[in-house]
């Protein structure tokens, strides 16, 4: 990271970004990605995704493709796309959040009731627990475990049922800043870069003294020679068809009894239909604001931006408000799920700012290079 940091001129997003990259006139790699959609052409893609669609399609009433699907607008708006639009049989197949909540749950049961088939996968949750609290403790990221079931439940389950079919939602490099390893690896998912990108590393290290690795069983993924001989490929719908996340609410909300945030808006941010499931959200994306400096709120701006869903101006008035509010929530039950106290778990937060980003004046942590005002 450089010692200064820039925010993007189009979006908001901050160079502290991890993998992001800026142009020379100050333009985010998200933002010149997403003018590249304009070049697309939209009508191939398609043709291309038929053509997948076609070899797998099941003419024995066998499902033909797994969704991994968290009940959310994207990978929902994607199933039921796949089931009515391209008359596949999807299986979804859910990881459980880690603190599941009333909304989550009500909006899973939505789309089961317009008619899907669904496994639905809790891991052992004294396992998850101590995974949760070390990653926590170590990484600032308490849904590190999380993020490796949530890869790799589903592309067990292909194999034990011999669905050689998945489909994710974004590539999430490409659309969000980070980086594009090849033009394959925004169509087709690498696991390796999964791991590399969103887990760190892989988890048949976490084994500890009470860890062993058959707990750690939902979180290692097969090796790759498995999946190639079972033949066994996963694809980002979002490489097919153009992607938006607030198509997509749009889209679940005309199709279904999708419901958004009751509270109205997220905390930390100023939408509430995104990422809505999980208890533990909250504190993500406030970790990610105490280790990157920005939060949800400048997240999900940059994204209606990139989308042409909201001027800059408004951007930074919504995140001047609502950026890195604390998980106030939820925060009782998060603590007692990571069994920490109130004092541990301040001063687990305070180890994780990096002193590149804050600074204390008169006991207060401050960003030193905030988003500007205008
Ligand atoms: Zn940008």
């Amino acid at each position: 990271m450089d010692n200064i940091i820039i925010y993007c001129k189009s979006c908001v997003t901050p160079s502290s970004r991890p993998r992001i990259v800026f142009n020379k006139n100050g333009i985010c790699n998200a933002c010149l990605n997403s003018n590249q959609k304009d070049n697309i052409n939209w009508e191939d893609r398609l043709h291309e995704l038929n053509i997948i669609l076609d070899e797998h399609r099941a003419n024995n009433g066998s499902w033909d493709c797994i969704i991994p699907w968290s009940g959310g607008k994207d990978s929902s708006a994607i199933a039921y796309k796949m089931k009515y639009e391209h008359q596949m049989n999807p299986l979804l197949v859910t990881f459980s959040p880690m603190l599941p909540n009333k909304i989550g749950n009500e909006n899973r049961e939505a789309l089961i009731n317009a008619g899907f088939d669904h496994i639905y996968f809790r891991p052992n949750q004294k396992v998850h627990r101590i995974l949760a609290k070390r990653f926590f403790i170590e990484r600032g990221n308490p849904k590190v475990a999380w993020d490796a079931g949530i890869n790799v439940i589903p592309v067990k389950i292909a194999l034990k049922m011999n669905i050689k079919l998945l489909f994710y939602a974004e590539h999430g490099e490409s659309e969000y800043g980070g980086k594009v390893l090849s033009e394959e690896s925004m169509r087709s998912r690498d696991f390796t870069e999964v791991i590399e990108h969103q887990i760190g590393d892989d988890p048949r290290n976490w084994e500890a003294d009470n860890v062993s690795l058959r707990d750690l069983n939902p979180y290692i993924y097969p090796n790759n020679k498995e999946l190639n001989d079972a033949g066994i490929k996963a694809y980002y719908y979002s490489y097919f068809r153009k992607w938006s996340m607030f198509e997509n609410f749009k889209y679940v909300k005309k199709k279904y009894n999708f419901n958004e945030n009751p509270r109205g808006r997220t905390l930390g941010t100023f939408q509430g239909f995104d990422s809505l499931d999980d208890k533990f959200d909250d504190l993500y994306y406030y970790m990610q604001y105490i280790k990157f400096g920005f939060g949800r709120c400048i997240r999900d701006t940059s994204r209606f931006i990139q989308n042409n869903h909201m001027e800059r101006k408004e951007a930074l008035e919504l995140c001047h408000k609502y950026d890195g509010e604390f998980p106030e929530y939820y925060f009782d039950e998060i603590l007692k799920y990571l069994d920490l106290s109130k004092d541990d778990f301040y001063s687990i937060v305070d180890k994780h700012r990096n002193d590149e980003i804050w600074k204390k004046t008169n006991e207060e942590w401050e960003l030193k290079y905030p988003l500007p005002k205008k």
